[in-house]
């Protein structure tokens, strides 16, 4: 890659120089918010659908975003430009700021705004050609009550651990249950299962984000037909179904063929699965918000 550039509070910096002041409260507490999202041939997937969420959970731990919506949109598109990427991943964070050591937000007189655009490394291809073995971990989901995990904020130890107990596991993904036992999502996806021909996903108050590609996958599913229900489930709701997958904006959609052991449906992506991915990828090279940075190779069909 290119030289690449950072949004840091008002001004483009080398990443080299794209550094923080260890009084930052996010630093410090995982005071703040942030956004992943999706630059697909030129083009960032959802923009609105994201920037909505980021501000809600700005709201939420009221946490002042020091620009409009729409100056922060700007800014967005402008760094992906700079960066000159067609296809790219985008980190947008926004910190308490600086304060003193002390808990207390309203000494941090102005967050810090961080706009990060990178070529993106998620799952490899293969994977989504083969499907990937996950398991369902201690690690419980934080109840809705006691810090929303619709709240994208930066206190994601909880996603951590869950790594580490993937990790431990020699899996890539982990799901997490809530504290009754409902399966919650993934570290950085949410669920789906499918059992005669109908989806369900955990709804929001089980305790998951409400991801912007379920929500595309929950339209998409329908469009196409498919009955589609948010609607708790158990493990063995999982072990039982007839297909699983996982959504993000990183994994888009990536089938799972087998959870604790227990092999899912015939083991491989299943036909639904594969469907539903295509479906996405056709979606998210048509709609989006155009960068001006053009993928001058792109044929869609
Ligand atoms: N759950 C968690 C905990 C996440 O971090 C993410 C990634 N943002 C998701 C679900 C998927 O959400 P989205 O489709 O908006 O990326």
């Amino acid at each position: 890659m290119a030289e690449q550039w950072i949004f840091l509070n008002d001004e483009f910096v080398r990443k080299e120089d794209a550094k923080i002041s260890v009084y930052d409260h996010g630093f410090l507490y995982g005071d703040g918010v942030f956004e992943g999202i999706r630059v697909y041939s030129g083009n960032i997937f959802k923009m609105e659908e994201h920037m909505e969420r980021l501000y809600q959970s700005a709201k939420s731990i009221m946490l002042n975003i020091p620009y409009s919506t729409e100056e922060l949109t700007k800014l967005t598109i402008e760094t992906v430009k700079k960066n000159g990427l067609e296809n790219a991943y985008i980190r947008l964070v926004i910190s308490r700021g600086i304060g003193d050591l002390g808990l207390d937000p309203y000494k941090c007189l102005k967050a810090n705004v961080v706009i990060i655009v990178e070529p993106l490394a998620i799952f490899p291809e293969h994977l989504y050609e083969s499907g990937i073995d996950i398991i369902t971990v201690p690690t419980r989901r934080n109840r809705p009550d006691v810090l929303s995990p619709k709240v994208k904020s930066l206190n994601y130890l909880n996603n951590v651990l869950v790594r580490i107990e993937a990790h431990l596991a020699n899996v890539s993904e982990a799901l997490m249950l809530n504290d009754q036992g409902y399966v919650a999502e993934g570290s950085a996806d949410n669920v789906f299962i499918l059992k005669k021909n109908k989806l369900l996903t955990p709804p929001g108050y089980v305790g998951a984000l409400e991801g912007i590609t379920r929500n595309a996958i929950i339209d998409l599913a329908t469009e196409l037909g498919y009955e589609v229900k948010e609607e708790p489930f158990t493990r063995h709701d999982v072990y039982t179904a007839d297909e699983v997958f996982l959504t993000g904006t990183a994994a888009e959609v990536i089938a799972v063929i087998k959870v604790d052991g227990r092999v899912i449906g015939e083991g491989r992506p299943g036909k639904h699965t594969n469907i539903l991915l295509e479906a996405f990828r056709k979606l998210v090279v048509k709609d989006g918000v155009p960068t001006g940075v053009l993928n001058k190779n792109l044929h869609v069909s």
